[in-house]
């Protein structure tokens, strides 16, 4: 086990920007889900990978939010796909979305999702997608979507982050709690080794599992950021950074590690409890530039 510290980020850099500063040198990201019961949370998850670094924004929401979401979010475009009358996406939004995917570069699928949403549907159809080249951050209601589909996660050879909490991580490989608190790493690792994919083990402290390379460990960033939509954020950090060509097991860990810090810096700016998690992004750019 490896401590995911700034030397190893210094040791692991980010792939450095494009210099034509062409924003499509960045990369498109794709941020897909919400429901009318969690509206504004495609709105933490698209302004983090923004300010991670992405090139381009565009939201895939519920046919009634995709007007205000774009108000809300001036600088992304807006792709409307249907919805269930409760406001959740239904099975037919999973081929709405694969006809929108083809100038992403990483799809971020998850966020702001319910439990009648039809995700195991849309995942499935993503999945299928011939596209080889697409990377994708699965989160929230996408990670018990993801639970029946490991061979099709397998199959993309690990271009797949899960970033399952404990609850999330048991329903993923079926454990209990117990589990959870005895072997936290070994469970992210055999999570890892059945998707094929890169796992990030969400918590009071966070564990970057990937197939064949060693285990990360962040210590955590304070109990500030145990608060609703922090995940929502971290999501699209790490999108944003795949985006900009970052590999899924780079991209997690610059991810774990930027959304810890910026709760620290808010923490001991605004008090250790209370910060928004729609005040994280902003902190990101900063961060970014003293990192390198
Ligand atoms: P989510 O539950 O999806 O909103 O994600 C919560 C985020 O906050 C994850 O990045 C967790 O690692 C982090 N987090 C949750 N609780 C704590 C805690 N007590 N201390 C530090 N980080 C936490
Ligand atoms: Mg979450």
């Amino acid at each position: 086990m490896t401590p995911l510290d700034a030397s190893w980020l210094a040791e692991h850099p980010l792939p450095p920007p494009g210099t034509d500063l062409d924003k499509n040198s960045r990369g498109h990201v794709v941020v897909a889900g919400g429901s009318e019961a969690v509206p504004g949370a495609l709105r933490l998850t698209g302004e983090a990978a923004l300010r991670a670094g992405a090139g381009k924004l565009q939201f895939a929401t519920a046919e009634r939010l995709a007007l205000p979401l774009g108000m809300l979010v001036p600088e992304a475009a807006v792709f409307a796909l249907p919805a269930n009358p409760a406001g959740e996406l239904d099975a037919a939004a999973g081929d709405a979305l694969c006809g929108y995917l083809m100038r992403c570069d990483t799809l971020v699928l998850g966020p702001g999702m319910g439990p009648d949403a039809a995700a195991e549907a849309i995942l499935e159809a993503v999945l299928a997608r011939p596209r080889a080249t697409l990377s994708l951050v699965l989160d929230a209601a996408m990670i018990g979507a993801a639970t029946d589909l490991a061979a099709q996660i397998h199959a993309h050879e690990g271009r797949i982050v899960l970033t399952p909490h404990p609850g999330e991580m048991m329903r993923l490989m079926g454990c209990d709690e117990t589990r959870i608190a005895d072997d936290p790493a070994g469970l992210a690792q055999e999570a890892a080794r059945r998707f094929n994919a890169t796992v990030l083990f969400k918590g009071t402290e966070t564990w970057i599992a990937c197939p064949r390379e060693g285990l990360l460990r962040y210590p955590g960033g304070g109990p500030g950021l145990a608060t609703s939509g922090s995940g929502d954020v971290l999501a699209g950090v790490i999108g944003g950074l795949m985006a900009r060509g970052a590999v899924p097991r780079l991209a997690a860990a610059w991810g774990v590690w930027l959304h810890g810090e910026a709760g620290r810096r808010l923490a001991e700016r605004i008090g250790p409890l209370g910060f928004l998690a729609r005040e994280l992004p902003a902190e990101i750019p900063r961060l970014l530039a003293t990192i390198r």
